[in-house]
């Protein structure tokens, strides 16, 4: 994407949503939108996303659309209302990728289409996902974030945590590698799904990742909870998470990781052969 124009030469600038600093808009979108005074990492399109960790990236299943089994009012206009403002079908986008020279397949949700709330749709996508990875052969890489399991769709949201586990599950027994990487936030039922169910499971500094709210859970235990609950930092500590990783170097952990568990042989610093082959592409 191209930064927009500014014809009085004035420095565009955001603020941090976590430290409100002030912040180049330049110098932000450079460093991957990660804070340069706290490290904090700023929510991501699922496009910023794809765009950042991916050589290639070829998008699958895009036409599963959520219907509103309930009737519940008001949400078919929502879907429509966020589909033309955000550009995407639903809260997760699915696809074959490839990561620094490892191919995968990859799933990313968004927190833009609501909270990245997981409805029928966003359950058959991932579904979908894991099947076409157990044909192919490929690992599963999901980027999580969401506020949990989609109230407009009642039931029928709550049983994907079910059914996309089962996919999980039949992955596995394929023996097919699996690594999530938990975003700003992972909560509700999809920490308590497939978010969890990694093979590997990374996160991203600072983010939120928990199942209930600290308010919900402050109130039913009466007691106050420390500081970092909930925090990447305090799930690592406490043995749910397997590392920590800074934005910039997820690319190539998550191949790394991929290489080591019978993927392509990790990549070379300077190889010709991937310079031929269109593997410096985007350098
Ligand atoms: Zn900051």
């Amino acid at each position: 994407m191209e930064p927009e124009q500014n014809p009085e030469n004035i420095e565009l600038t955001t603020v941090c949503p976590k430290c409100k600093k002030t912040v180049a808009q330049n110098e932000y979108n450079n460093n991957l939108k990660v804070c340069p005074h706290c490290g904090s990492c700023a929510r991501l399109t699922a496009r910023e996303r794809i765009a950042m960790t991916t050589d290639s990236f070829e998008e699958l299943f895009g036409g599963i659309i959520s219907a509103n089994p309930l009737e519940f009012e008001g949400y078919s206009e929502k879907l429509a209302r966020l589909r033309a403002s955000t550009g995407l079908n639903e809260a997760v986008v699915t696809g074959r990728a490839v990561i620094k020279g490892q191919p995968c397949m990859l799933a990313v949700m968004d927190s833009n289409f609501m909270m990245a709330s997981m409805g029928s749709a966003v359950g058959e996508k991932l579904t979908r996902l894991f099947e076409q990875a157990v044909e192919e052969r490929l690992p599963v890489v999901i980027f999580t974030a969401s506020g949990g399991a989609r109230m407009h769709e009642g039931t029928l949201s709550l049983m994907q945590m079910a059914k996309v586990s089962a996919a999980v599950g039949l992955h596995s027994d394929a023996g097919l590698l699996y690594i999530t990487v938990l975003c700003d936030p992972t909560t509700g039922g999809v920490e308590a799904s497939f978010a969890m169910l990694g093979d590997v499971i990374l996160a991203e500094p600072g983010a939120l990742i928990g199942f209930a709210g600290r308010r919900v859970i402050e109130g039913t235990i009466g007691k106050k909870l420390p500081d970092d609950f909930q925090s990447a930092e305090f799930q690592l500590q406490h043995g749910f998470v397997d590392a920590i990783v800074a934005r910039k170097d997820l690319p190539e952990k998550l191949a790394l990781i991929m290489s080591l568990s019978g993927g392509q042989p990790a990549a070379q610093d300077t190889t010709d052969e991937a310079e031929s082959e269109g593997g410096a592409a985007n350098e």
